[in-house]
Formats: C-alpha cells, structure tokens, sequence
C-alpha cells in the first residue's frame, strides 16, 4: 500500500497535539478553506507517493516522541493508507491525533474512515474558519475546529469534546 505525503515525516513538534510528535502530512485536501495555511497540500496529484511501509520503518526507529499526529491535507481522504499506519503506531504504544476538515458525524458515513478513527485517541475536526481564527484556541487554527475524544465519541455516537480544550 501507498500513501501520498506532502513533506516527509516531522519530527518533535510541539504543536500538533500535547508533548512531542512526529506528524504524518498527507497530501489532497477537498476543503478548500480560505486563507488555509497549507495550501501546497490541497492537490490530489502533488506531494510524493511513499510505500507506507517505509513510513512504518521510520515510525518504528522513531525516539523521545509521545505521539503521532496525523495531518495535511486531510488523512482523511487516505483512510486504508492512515489506518495502515496507526495500527503500527498503536502497537508501539504511541497516543494518537488526526487533523480532518471533515466533521466527526460526517466521518462515521465516509468510507473506511470508522476503521481508522478506531485506532485515532483524538480528533480535531472542521474547516478552518479566519473569521474565528484564534491564537488562544490550543492546537488549532479556529475556534469552531473541536478537540474531541473519539473513544468516548464513538460509543456515545455523538461528538465528545475534550474539556480541557473547550472553548467558553
Ligand atoms: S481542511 Fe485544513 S488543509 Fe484543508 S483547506 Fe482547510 S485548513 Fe487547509
């Protein structure tokens, strides 16, 4: 299996989710959000086709990370390839957070993205929107975007927002 990446894999982040995480970009995002600040990531045919298995080897070689982060583009539009590469993350223990412009509810009805939501612990979800734009809204761009628990969201079969993240 193939995944299209737009960058190769970040490592030590410190803003894509808490602590320090490798980031996975995807490339190919449908959205189209004005004033996005990835627009390089947007076209289906740009960025660079990867075995994910390699993806899988450098995960594994991988050091002092506390997570992985998926994010784009929207991994969403890659869900086998993502899903691929999450279980892996899951069996080396590694806490899990997907960036989607989609919404959860709309996740659940979109081809094989339940799968890879089940091996996701966060998801921040929703276009980005300027007019919201907030610097004080942690690890996102917007404050309509929601840090939510898909463990507990996926049983409920409702949205359940992190609360420490939840914006007043
Ligand atoms: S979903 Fe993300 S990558 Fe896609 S257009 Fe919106 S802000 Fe940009």
């Amino acid at each position: 299996m193939e995944i299209r990446l737009a960058s190769p894999i970040q490592k030590d982040s410190v803003v894509d989710g808490p602590g320090i995480r490798t980031v996975i970009w995807t490339q190919g995002c449908p959205h189209h959000c004005p004033f996005c600040h990835n627009p390089e990531t947007h076209s289906f045919e740009g960025g660079t086709i990867v075995p994910v298995q390699d993806i899988i080897e450098e995960i594994k070689s991988l050091e002092l990370q506390d997570g992985i982060t998926f994010s784009g583009g929207d991994p969403m539009m890659q869900p086998l390839a993502c899903l691929e590469i999450a279980k892996k993350c899951k069996e080396l223990g590694y806490n899990i957070w997907c960036y989607t412009g989609f919404l959860f509810e709309e996740l659940l009805n979109k081809p094989n993205c339940l799968e890879f939501l089940n091996y996701v612990d966060v998801l921040v979800d929703g276009k980005f929107d300027n007019n919201l734009k907030s610097y004080s809204a942690k690890y996102r761009g917007s404050k309509n975007q929601r840090i939510i628990n898909v463990k507990s969201s996926l049983k409920k079969k409702k949205a359940v927002c992190l609360r420490e993240y939840i914006i007043k």
